[in-house]
């Protein structure tokens, strides 16, 4: 008998392509977070469910803070709450010793509820009302001004309450990273910065406490930060020479790249990314090497958020089909969208089996349940085949998914903290019909 003519099917392997540093093995099993089986997780609290680990929140951060304290004398890190603002996870950094970084009034009173002292939180951010302003002032907290409207604000509600407020301005400039976050702050190349500080020294009402930049996120250059903190120290510097008055501290933002990967990258995050050490290196010696006189040196103040983060998030999920494109390529279908997993749309998050599997890989796409083509979670991955029902795990996703989920589809997940003695707290409860519809009203004639 002749067998039927098969067409030949000729793929280009884009998954899975060595590196310099080899081959990347992304799919080992995980089977266990922290000492709790992945299993007995999804069984307890459901599918999709984040997790995150207090251990590694507590480790990461020490690591980070050694970092720097072996390196500068006055360190002081601020927990940035839009990268991650459930209540158990600042509360792990405030009593690690962070201050609270927030950037809006919603943030500002998650910090007071938090028990945050006011004269503890920075107030940065283009768009604070006068109200949110006013209590800023009045709770001695940190103002960092973004522009010329809103320091002639600030100089009229001091007036009009009789306090004085503490600010620092935000500066941008380029540090060779483009492109350049000018859009907050003011610059330092055009005299913007040096005008904004002669104008708060002026004012009696106005104490020019410090200065700061963030210079955008995932910067992988230190000597971005090197530059960034030459001109900083340089402004910090003239102020004390024409106004003798030296600031209190330089805070530097955040911006240290996570392990992650970005998409399109050749090499794996956790091979390429710096560490904090060198971060560190190259902030402190950028300061210490300054114009400043040793005896005022101010206190660095670190904004750091997706580095502190990122590693302590996961994301256990369920794969609910598979199928073949037109092209013959496969697709794994699961219950973990791009609506609680917003990173994906610049990470290739690492994506492993929650128990072991065979080692045949084929090129994969992982899509979420959305009814969005919108909703791909990794493209083309080498994978295993996962079946209907088998569970999974991204790592790496603590920063940014917390707050930058969106409620769209379906319901936002629980989200369990495994702490220090491998106890289990749910820190979030899943959504319902009742927090979802809850704020709707209904007019009269619709009832
Ligand atoms: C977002 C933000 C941070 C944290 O940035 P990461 O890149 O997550 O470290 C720090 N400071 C300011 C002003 C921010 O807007």
């Amino acid at each position: 008998m002749k067998k039927p003519f098969e067409r030949p099917l000729i793929k280009k392997i884009r998954a899975g392509m060595p590196s310099k540093f080899g081959m990347s093995v992304q799919t080992d099993p995980v089977t266990h977070i922290e000492n709790t089986s992945v299993a007995d997780i999804v069984k307890q609290y459901g599918s999709p469910v984040f997790v995150i680990s207090e251990k590694s929140i507590r480790e990461t951060f020490r690591e980070a803070k050694r970092a720097f304290e072996t390196r500068y004398p006055k360190v002081q890190f601020a927990w940035s709450y839009k990268t991650n603002y459930l209540d158990s996870v600042c509360r792990i950094f405030h009593q690690e010793g962070s201050w609270a970084e927030v950037v809006s009034g919603f943030e500002y009173e998650k910090a007071v509820k938090n028990n945050v002292p006011g004269s503890q939180i920075i107030f940065n951010g283009p768009g604070k009302s006068d109200e949110e302003i006013i209590t800023a002032i009045e709770n001695d907290s940190f103002i960092h001004i973004d522009h010329f409207d809103e320091l002639y604000t600030i100089i009229s509600l001091t007036k009009r309450i009789g306090k004085k407020a503490k600010v620092a301005i935000r500066v941008n400039m380029d540090t060779g990273i483009y492109p350049m976050w000018d859009r907050f702050g003011f610059n330092y190349e055009n005299g913007e910065a040096w005008d904004a500080i002669n104008r708060i020294m002026m004012d009696g009402n106005l104490e020019l406490v410090g200065l700061h930049t963030h210079i955008g996120t995932y910067i992988l250059s230190t000597d971005a930060y090197r530059i960034a903190m030459s001109k900083l120290a340089d402004l910090a510097y003239r102020t004390d020479k024409k106004h003798n008055k030296a600031v209190k501290y330089i805070d530097i933002g955040g911006g240290f790249a996570s392990k992650n990967t970005l998409k399109g990258a050749y090499y794996q995050g956790r091979d390429v990314v710096p560490g904090f050490d060198e971060y560190a290196e190259a902030i402190t010696s950028a300061l210490v090497n300054s114009e400043i006189n040793p005896s005022k040196l101010p206190m660095l103040i670190l904004e750091t958020g997706r580095a502190l983060i990122d590693e302590a998030g996961y994301l256990i999920g369920t794969v609910l089909a598979n199928k073949r494109l037109a092209d013959g390529r496969r697709s794994t279908i699961t219950d973990t969208g791009v609506n609680m997993l917003f990173t994906s749309f610049w990470y290739d998050h690492e994506l492993h089996p929650a128990k072991p599997t065979s080692d045949h890989l084929e090129e994969t796409t992982i899509y979420g349940p959305l009814c969005m083509n919108i909703d791909v979670v990794r493209n083309a991955i080498a994978f295993p085949l996962l079946k209907k029902g088998d569970n999974f795990v991204i790592k790496r996703v603590g920063a940014y998914n917390m707050t930058q989920w969106m409620q769209f589809i379906t319901y936002r997940p629980k989200i369990v903290l495994i702490d220090q003695k491998n106890k289990l707290h749910v820190i979030r409860e899943s959504e319902n019909l009742q927090t979802v519809a809850g704020l709707e009203n209904l007019p009269d004639h619709l009832l």
